[in-house]
């Protein structure tokens, strides 16, 4: 069986990547390396003992992407690929709507044309915005995401859910991830962002490594166990075990699936800086600051829905989450080379 794996040299690609090449799979990645390395990728063979192919280009480029399909024979899609600052698709809307979602859709018109109906893609919880109830499970509305980078995974789930109606040929996974941190165990590849981290865990890391001064803690005034934001981390590894079930899961069906791929818990930002000193040893200078516009009180996933469809738990708990991370940054403290 051979996937594309589109945006598959970022960080979550790049682990699956190397759980499908594990699992037996032949892989052809196609990035832009907007947002990554080509180096996670040789590091990713070097970890499989095995080759992929690596194909340099954007989904947007339907002739390339014709060609992808016409000299490869691919069974499946893994779609990553994708840009997801927030602020930046606040400032910059249309850049967001043309790559995630514009793009999408040249891709899913170009695997119709190559006969490929089954397609994996990498939603967020983002879609579900702030509900009022926790936990999250898929029944919930969506549609509130308060940012175009929000929005522009809501339209996508919109569009496939049309398509998977419209054509029983296809046989769609969305998956809403919470928050991916984490790295492999060898410590050879894990989240490398450009310029400053926006998320957790990389400006944690990069506090640690000595690259930055202080965290900034945004808000100690929610209505959570200390007061600061809430967020189910879900091992990136755990994640990349889930794509390769639900796309087993979407081998046999057709139509559209949804899963939630969490853990069930919630951390808080003060509970992850703790635990974070414990794995790594090192002292997390913060300062407690406004809230961040946008960012919601709490978040955690029911998974119940994939545990019971796909057999799919998280089984990493929050001190691997650490651990790897730090290991990832001690080996790598200024990303890939
Ligand atoms: P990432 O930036 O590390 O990886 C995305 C990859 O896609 C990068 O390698 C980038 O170069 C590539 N890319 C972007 N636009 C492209 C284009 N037009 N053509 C070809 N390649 C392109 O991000 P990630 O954290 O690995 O996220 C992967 C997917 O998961 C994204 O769709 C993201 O929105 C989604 N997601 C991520 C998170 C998270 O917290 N990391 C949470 C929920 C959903
Ligand atoms: N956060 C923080 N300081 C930072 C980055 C994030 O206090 O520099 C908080 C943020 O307010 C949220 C949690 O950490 O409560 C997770 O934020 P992240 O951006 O990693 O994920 P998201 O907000 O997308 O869930």
């Amino acid at each position: 069986m051979k996937i594309l794996v589109t945006g598959g040299a970022g960080y979550i690609g790049s682990h699956t990547t190397l759980a499908l090449l594990e699992a037996g799979l032949d892989v052809v990645v196609l990035d832009n390396l907007c947002n990554s390395s080509p180096v996670s990728l040789s590091r990713v063979e070097e970890l499989a003992a095995r080759a992929l192919t690596f194909v340099e280009g954007d989904i947007n480029d339907r002739a390339l992407l014709d060609r992808v399909f016409a000299d490869h024979s691919i069974d499946a899609v893994m779609h990553f690929a994708g840009l997801k600052a927030v602020g930046e698709s606040v400032a910059e809307p249309l850049l967001y709507y043309r790559n995630n979602v514009a793009g999408t859709l040249t891709l899913c018109e170009a695997m119709a044309v190559a006969n490929v109906f089954k397609l994996v893609f990498s939603s967020s919880a983002t879609v579900y915005g702030e509900p009022g109830e926790m936990p999250l499970h898929e029944q919930l509305p969506t549609g509130s995401a308060t940012n175009p980078y929000g929005q522009s995974k809501v339209m996508v789930e919109r569009c496939l859910s049309d398509l998977g109606a419209a054509d029983p040929r296809w046989s769609i996974a969305l998956l809403r991830y919470f928050n991916p941190i984490g790295a492999h165990s060898s410590g050879l590849i894990g989240e490398n962002p450009n310029g400053l981290p926006n998320n957790l865990l990389p400006y944690i890391s990069q506090v640690a490594a000595g690259k930055l001064a202080e965290l900034a803690v945004y808000g100690n005034d929610y209505q959570t166990v200390d007061g600061t934001g809430v967020r189910d981390y879900i091992h990136v590894v755990d994640l990349a075990d889930g794509h390769l079930k639900a796309l087993h899961a979407i081998e046999a069906a057709t139509g559209v699936a949804v899963w939630n791929l969490g853990t069930g818990v919630g951390y808080s930002v003060l509970q992850i800086i703790e635990a974070f000193e414990k794995a790594s040893g090192c002292k997390i200078p913060y300062r407690l600051a406004a809230r961040r516009p946008g960012d919601t009180a709490e978040c955690w996933a029911d998974s119940g829905k994939a545990n019971r469809e796909l057999g799919w738990q998280a089984t990493r708990g929050l001190a691997d989450m650490m651990t790897d991370t730090w290991r990832w940054t001690r080996q790598n403290p200024t990303g890939y080379p």
